[in-house]
């Protein structure tokens, strides 16, 4: 399809961003710096992630919290089944209900250390059961992930579907994509999902990448494929972060702009707490600060 038309006339996409709850106090100035930054921009929400394992809870739910007290952004928390059981996690929803947050993204995780995940013996086996226990909890606008290029876990791409239906089903709203880099992934996987009767929005999930090693190491552990074009692009660059920026920005605003032209009018940011890239990438989609 052609790129959309550019200019006033044309509707501004709604974006969300994610980030990740800080280890110390430096990051969480990076934290806070980013936040400011984007927040002009107007998100439907921001996101906060829960580590392996459930292991930044304390540090997520801190986070979450201050977006309520220090914000007006609509703060949407993840929170995962892996390791707990449910009343731990519905004693988690409840607190973040407490405090008038009504967003989340309810996932499985993965087991801190790798390997195979077990559930817990008194836990939400699967994201899609933990929808339902949230549901139970309070009435949660719910958001799940969806992948593109299946699971790696599951049985096959139908049954991945599958289960994608069984999240909205019980209760979820819409969906966020795993990280894609080949733009044709993400909209066959549209054609799949409308063609087995999926309607809720599933939103793609857009990660500005500029360190290509670290990015490569964290798409193959949950699935993405790299295309050899990208490391390409990016070969020789490892001491020059200057052109890695650049050529990040405009591999990202080309699968953005692509994006839109095939009718997708919503974004999700993965932003590692760092603003500039996606700050750039939302402006080319056409997204400013309100005046
Ligand atoms: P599920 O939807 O439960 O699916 C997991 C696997 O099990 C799939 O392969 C599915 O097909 C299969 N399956 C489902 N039900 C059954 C069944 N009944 N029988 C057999 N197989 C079944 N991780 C974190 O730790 N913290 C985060 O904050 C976080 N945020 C994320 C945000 C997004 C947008 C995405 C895409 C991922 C995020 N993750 C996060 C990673 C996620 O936890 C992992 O990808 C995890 O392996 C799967 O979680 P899920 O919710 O997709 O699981």
């Amino acid at each position: 399809a052609p790129l959309p038309a550019r200019g006033p006339r044309a509707p501004a996409p709604a974006v969300s961003f994610e980030f990740f709850p800080p280890k110390t106090e430096a990051l969480e100035t990076q934290l806070w710096s980013c936040i400011r930054r984007l927040e002009p921009l107007g998100p439907r929400f921001v996101s906060v992630t829960y580590g392996a394992g459930g292991s930044t809870q304390e540090r997520t739910h801190a986070t979450v919290l201050r977006l309520v007290r220090e914000t007006a952004l609509i703060p949407a928390a993840h929170l995962t089944c892996v390791g707990a059981s449910r009343d731990e996690v519905d004693a988690v929803a409840r607190r973040y209900w407490e405090a008038g947050v009504r967003h989340i993204v309810a996932l499985r995780g993965d087991p801190p250390g790798g390997g195979d995940y077990e559930p817990h013996p008194e836990g939400y086996a699967y994201a899609a059961n933990l929808v339902a226990g949230l549901k139970r909890v309070g009435d949660f606008d719910i958001s799940v992930a969806a992948y593109p290029e299946t699971h790696p876990q599951a049985a096959n791409p139908e049954a991945d579907l599958d289960n994608l239906k069984r999240k909205l089903d019980a209760g979820a709203n819409r969906a966020i994509t795993q990280v894609f880099f080949e733009t044709g992934h993400y909209l066959d996987f549209l054609d799949r999902a409308l063609a087995a009767g999926v309607t809720a929005p599933i939103i793609p999930g857009i990660m500005p990448v500029s360190n290509f090693a670290q990015a490569k190491r964290m798409s193959e552990m949950g699935g993405t494929s790299v295309p050899a074009w990208m490391g390409e692009m990016f070969a020789g660059l490892d001491d020059d972060a200057e052109t890695r920026r650049m050529v990040a920005a405009s591999i990202a605003a080309e699968q953005v702009r692509t994006l839109q032209a095939n009718g997708i009018d919503e974004f999700h940011f993965y932003t590692l707490n760092r603003a500039d890239l996606t700050y750039a990438i939302a402006r080319i989609l056409g997204v400013k600060p309100a005046s």
